[in-house]
């Protein structure tokens, strides 16, 4: 599904990602975990391709096709869905509204027809049922005086109404409490099927006690330092980064 191949990024002239490579196979849930400013943040913005970052070398290959110069609207109609791409207040559009817009956008631009009314209504609902949203806030405008835990649950649902083919979730380092978790898991683990990937990116590894992945990295200053399976981020939340970094040293 997504071959990353040596790929470097900079902001400002100052290189923040020195060269990452990854491979997501459809079907596999990765986990990439580091230390803060290790670039990870940077990295899942390159992928959806947001503006502010320069690739100056490698390659994004997404189903087969070099995405590095798409931008980040092309790349989501393609199927790439990056959480916290649209956190922005907008007054007097529902949630309902909003998603109906974006998920017709993306037939729209793969030639399908806009999904027929019947079909989104049930479709909304059995989203909102599995994620315990109800009613009322999905009336609500997007975004507006919303809490960070609705913020959260808005994101998860936009996401499994959007059905990506890879969905990447950052989780900023913000404390989110267990109630927003365990939305995060239950969106997740509903998208969980064998065409589907997931990137999940966390600083800290209590998500994945939600969300078992098949993969863990780990990045420090830029580079993929270390891989392994779910025990890998059991090892780092008993010892911290500190062993990784200094293994990479001898
Ligand atoms: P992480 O998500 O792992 O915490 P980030 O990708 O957010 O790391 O940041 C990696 C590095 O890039 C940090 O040193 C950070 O200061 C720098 N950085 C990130 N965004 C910007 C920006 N908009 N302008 C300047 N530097 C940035
Ligand atoms: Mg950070
Ligand atoms: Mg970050």
């Amino acid at each position: 599904m997504l071959k990353i191949k040596n790929l470097h990024a900079s902001i400002e002239d100052k290189e923040i990602l020195k060269g990452i490579d990854l491979e997501i196979n459809a079907g596999e849930v990765h986990a990439i975990m580091g230390p803060n400013g290790s670039g990870k943040s940077t990295l899942s913005s390159i992928i959806a391709g947001r503006e502010e970052f320069d690739q100056t070398q490698g390659e994004i290959i997404f189903e087969d096709t070099e995405i590095s110069e798409m931008d980040p609207d092309e790349r989501a109609h393609r199927g790439i869905f990056l959480s916290f791409q649209y956190p922005v207040e907008i007054p007097g559009v529902s949630v309902t509204n909003f998603i109906r817009t974006a998920i017709n956008a993306h037939r729209n631009a793969n030639g399908q027809e806009n999904m027929p009314a019947n079909e989104m209504l049930k479709k909304i609902r059995e989203k909102s049922e599995m994620l315990g949203i109800d009613r009322k806030f999905l009336s609500r405008s997007l975004n507006e005086g919303f809490s960070g835990g609705e913020k959260k649950r808005n994101e998860i649902f936009q996401m499994a109404m959007l059905d990506p083919k890879l969905s990447i979730l950052d989780e900023t380092d913000s404390g989110l409490d267990i109630d927003a978790l365990k939305t995060v898991a239950d969106g997740v683990n509903s998208l969980k099927s064998k065409d589907k990937s997931v990137l999940l990116i966390t600083h800290y590894q209590r998500l994945l006690n939600y969300i078992v992945p098949d993969f863990v990295h780990v990045m420090v200053d830029g580079k993929i330092v270390k891989s392994g399976g779910k025990d890998l981020a059991k090892e780092l939340d008993e010892r911290g980064y500190e062993w990784i970094k200094t293994e990479k040293a001898v």
